[in-house]
């Protein structure tokens, strides 16, 4: 019943996949099992965009994997799949899933999901057409159940099935469906796009662990800014989380977090790595910025005042959304450096110069200078004082003002 498309239609060699890639998918099916490369790889080989990584999907069930593989595990308790490393790689094999879905809760949201299916019956579990396409690196053909290729030239992100119905199942995939829209530059088919608005208060009963998730993958995706704006066009940001909503936040500042954003964006496409900590750090600044002028101006010390802020902004976050300590951290620190930035005597800027989080703290002082919330003169001073020799240093403290 698939659609079997050949090379001279697709267009995409075996030797586009990694090497850890064709190595499962030959050892597989050598071993007499099906085995192909799926989802967003497929998608993206056929677009001629390089893929982060590979999923496999086979009907070896993960102990046969696990069994063929020395350098394997195991994974999961609901979901098994099963990690093979392949030199520095870490390919994803999971077994076709399928069946009747377990069970579901009330709302119809998936609970378990862990039984074994044809591929066809994978391919109509996946999320959208483009992302259950399937390659045979051995044919060099792709496997096409549902028109993904069609929707794929077109451009269009289209649901598998009823679109209500999967967002009933799984919230998440709303928040999928405007990710790939801007990364991929595809628009969101209209049967897919219009259920979003009236589902979205489901996402609100997402585990926050799992938006967070979510949610870094939108601010890795090389289109943030746009991902962003996207979630608000689609009615998906007010009261979800309220990180989004402090980003959403129209009472300015948004010059501050468009700069942020655009230079993530950049990093990413130019294939530098980016700290979360930094970038929540930026997300949430004016909220932190408007509390610390506030108690400023109630007659507190720029300190005091600025614990008192990331206090409260903490807290709020807190409630439904917490961010992992890992992160916020890091976030804190660039936070709490920024008053020291104001004090160049004496022995203070070089002690500054020697916090691990300094090259943070002043990429940070940058923008606010940027966007004109701190002197550019004090930004440059810093700049400056950062490659001066020690006698230079004294001199500029000498004549700082
Ligand atoms: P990216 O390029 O961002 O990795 P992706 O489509 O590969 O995009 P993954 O999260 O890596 O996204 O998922 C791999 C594949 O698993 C998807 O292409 C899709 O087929 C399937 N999938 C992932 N999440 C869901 C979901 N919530 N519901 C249904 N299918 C999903
Ligand atoms: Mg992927």
């Amino acid at each position: 019943k698939p659609k079997i498309i050949p090379f001279s239609q697709h267009g995409v060699r075996r030797d586009g996949l990694s090497y850890a890639a064709r190595k499962v998918v030959t050892r597989l099916q050598e071993a007499g099992f099906s085995a192909y490369v799926v989802g967003g790889a497929v998608r993206d080989l056929m677009l001629g965009v390089q893929p982060k990584d590979f999923d496999i999907a086979t009907n070896a069930t993960p102990e046969q994997v696990h069994h063929l593989f020395r350098r394997s595990r195991i994974i999961g308790r609901r979901f098994r799949i099963v990690h093979v490393m392949v030199g520095p790689e870490t390919i994803e094999v999971t077994t076709f899933r399928g069946g009747e879905v377990a069970s579901k809760s009330d709302s119809g949201r998936i609970m378990a999901d862990n039984t074994y299916g044809s591929q066809e019956e994978d391919a109509h579990r996946r999320d959208f057409t483009v992302n259950a396409l399937f390659y045979d690196p051995a044919e060099e053909t792709v496997v096409d159940y549902h028109h993904g290729a069609k929707d794929l030239h077109a451009k269009k992100l289209v649901m598998i099935g009823q679109p209500a119905k999967r967002y009933q199942e799984d919230p998440v995939r709303m928040l999928r469906a405007v990710r790939l829209a801007a990364k991929l530059g595809f628009e969101i088919d209209d049967a897919t796009r219009k259920p979003i608005a009236a589902h979205a208060h489901l996402l609100k009963k997402e585990p926050p662990a799992r938006l967070f998730d979510e949610m870094l993958k939108l601010l890795h995706s090389g289109h943030a800014y746009a991902c962003l704006n996207k979630l608000r066009d689609e009615g998906l940001s007010s009261g979800i989380f309220p990180l989004l909503d402090a980003v959403m936040d129209d009472s300015g500042g948004q010059a501050f977090i468009k700069l942020a954003l655009d230079s993530t964006d950049e990093r990413i496409r130019a294939d530098k790595p980016v700290s979360v900590g930094f970038l929540l750090a930026t997300l949430l600044w004016q909220q932190v910025n408007q509390r610390w002028q506030g108690y400023q101006r109630d007659g507190e010390k720029p300190i005091p005042a600025l614990m008192s802020a990331m206090a409260d902004v903490e807290s709020e976050q807190d409630n439904e959304f917490a961010i992992p300590r890992r992160f916020s951290a890091t976030m804190r620190e660039i936070w709490t450096l920024q008053p020291r930035f104001d004090s160049r005597v004496g022995q203070r800027p070089f002690r500054l110069v020697e916090q691990p989080r300094f090259r943070a703290a002043y990429d940070f002082l940058m923008l606010r200078a940027e966007v004109g919330e701190v002197p550019m003169s004090l930004a440059k001073w810093w700049g400056d004082f950062q490659d001066a020799d020690d006698d230079e240093r004294l001199e500029m403290i000498r004549t700082a003002k």
